[in-house]
């Protein structure tokens, strides 16, 4: 069998876990700044804060922005349930933007268009989430211009893209937005278990997000609202949560920040091998965008129904027949019976129900060999059944 992704755990990372074992914090110790140090120094941030999920971080990142009851957010339709769930949280109201046909990222162009139509409405977004799908960024600069204009604040959902590039620059460096989140769940990039991390360069940001992770409470004399009563005392300023990482989840995250470059261009060799190895295929693999150098989180084909006399459905299923454990990334926010039940028409977002209809992620991560690339190329001609390859 042969999953879709899988972590690359060593001994280096597995020695670093039981050393926190037996030292003298399971939390709250030194481990948590460490790692934060290291994803903010990679990327290119000011500030790091690990939380317990990448869930989490969009929920701290969106209340620090003061999104709550009376706003919008909005985003892509196809990603994961959290870019989503978390203006909810918030009290706020959510709705989607159709993605870009070739990049399956939320789309500027259709992000210009509902901007225009909503302030006439008076219901602009005050926080829009731009997902980078598959590790690939979205068009920033461009998202960012109607950001201004509008005045809406920007969240990077970037869970797929740690190690990935726009412009140039690192994912996270926060050019074009206000905080940026990754994911350490054990499919993405590098992993900490469950684990997530917001970054951002901007001061307020940073210090509302790291009370909102831990209850509102703090023991910095400079954010409480009176004198300290003596050295126990600690403060709460408000409404937070215990959203922090363990000490286990960040040594393990900062060995396999150790190799973060490695797991990219890993998956970068693959998915060279994968495009050349489906060009003759009838399907259509990723485009990258020249300002993009992705991290790869995924490799999304797409069937050309028309050119094979197969359903998706059947290909899917004969894939995972043959053992190949291919996945669907994403069932459309917008068609979940809970988002439903809100009254979103199916096909208010026609290139995402058509990506939907077409879209198969193949295996992707750093410990898939050539062998099995191999193999999953040859169980996917079968499931096509285009006999002239085989
Ligand atoms: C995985 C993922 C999340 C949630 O990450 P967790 O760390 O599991 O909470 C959010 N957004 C996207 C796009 C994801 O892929």
């Amino acid at each position: 069998m042969i999953p879709y992704g899988r972590q690359e755990i060593t001994q280096a990372d597995i020695d670093a876990v039981v050393s926190v074992l037996k030292s003298d914090f399971l939390t709250q110790g030194p481990q948590v700044p460490r790692f934060e140090q290291a994803v903010a120094a990679h990327v290119g941030a000011k500030y790091a804060l690990a939380v317990n999920s990448a869930t989490s971080a969009l929920h701290i990142a969106c209340l620090s922005l003061g999104l709550g009851e009376g706003d919008w957010l909005w985003t892509s339709p196809i990603t994961f349930v959290a870019s989503a769930n978390c203006g909810l949280y918030c009290g706020a109201q959510v709705d989607f933007v159709d993605i870009d046909p070739r990049t399956y990222n939320l789309c500027p162009k259709a992000l210009a268009a509902k901007l225009e139509q909503a302030e006439t409405e008076r219901r602009l977004p005050k926080v829009v989430v731009a997902v980078h799908l598959c590790g690939q960024s979205c068009d920033m600069q461009e998202i960012s211009v109607l950001s201004q204009r509008y005045g809406f604040r920007l969240i990077e959902d970037a869970s797929h893209a740690i190690g990935g590039k726009y412009q140039g620059e690192f994912i996270g460096s926060g050019r074009y937005s206000d905080v940026t989140v990754f994911s350490f769940h054990p499919v993405k990039i590098i992993t900490t278990a469950e684990g997530g991390i917001a970054v951002t360069n901007n001061d307020k940001l940073a210090s509302r997000m790291n009370l909102l992770r831990s209850h509102g409470v703090t023991r910095d004399l400079n954010l409480m609202t009176h004198e300290s009563d003596g050295p126990w005392y600690y403060q709460q300023v408000e409404l937070g949560y215990n959203y922090r990482m363990t000490e286990l989840q960040a040594a393990l995250g900062i060995s396999q920040m150790g190799r973060l470059v490695a797991f990219v261009a890993r998956r970068h060799e693959l998915a060279k091998r994968y495009d050349e190895l489906l060009k003759d295929l009838p399907v259509t693999t990723p485009c990258q965008h020249p300002d993009s150098y992705s991290g790869l989180h995924l490799y999304v084909i797409r069937l050309k129904l028309d050119a094979i006399n197969k359903k998706h459905r059947q290909v899917f299923e004969s894939l995972r027949e043959q053992g190949i454990i291919v996945n669907l990334h994403y069932i459309p926010v917008h068609i979940q019976p809970y988002y439903q039940e809100m009254g979103f028409e199916p096909e208010a977002f026609p290139q995402a129900m058509q990506y939907y209809r077409e879209a198969i992620s193949l295996p992707m991560f750093q410990g898939l060999t050539d062998e099995q690339q191999d193999d999953v190329v040859q169980a996917l001609k079968i499931a096509l059944e285009v006999g002239s390859y085989l």
